[in-house]
């Protein structure tokens, strides 16, 4: 879904699609996921349309780092002082289903690893 009108985070982020809005600033949107793995489980997105981590240019270097930063924000509100989990599937090795860039903020519960 290379197609931003059609891009479903891109219509999540501008509201075209409501979703309950967690938190957010100019540039992302964290808000739950529809289908839950952990107790806490919230999508964190750029506003802007990035396919995925490996569309990045070396232009948003900025915005994934304030990404970063913002999930973090989010974890702090969501109090998971057991810590948490990040993920950023990409591709399809990885089992990416929406392409727009997004972090998966796991938490609430412990979690094994390696991952499946
Ligand atoms: P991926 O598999 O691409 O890493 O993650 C996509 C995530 O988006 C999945 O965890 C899926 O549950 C979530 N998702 C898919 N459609 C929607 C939706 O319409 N609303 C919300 N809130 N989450 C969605
Ligand atoms: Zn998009």
């Amino acid at each position: 879904m290379s197609n931003v009108s059609i891009c479903l985070f891109c219509q999540i982020a501008n509201s075209t699609i409501p979703v309950k809005r967690l938190a957010e600033n100019d540039d992302a949107l964290a808000f739950p996921d529809i289908n839950p793995q952990a107790p806490v489980h919230i999508l964190v997105i750029p506003k802007k349309h990035i396919a995925s981590h490996a569309d990045a240019m070396p232009e948003d270097t900025a915005l994934l780092g304030n990404l970063l930063a913002f999930a973090g924000q989010v974890a702090r509100e969501q109090k998971l002082e057991n810590g948490y989990r990040l993920v950023i599937n990409t591709g399809p090795d990885s089992g990416q289903t929406v392409e727009h860039l997004h972090i998966h903020l796991l938490g609430g519960r412990h979690m094994t690893w390696p991952p499946g």
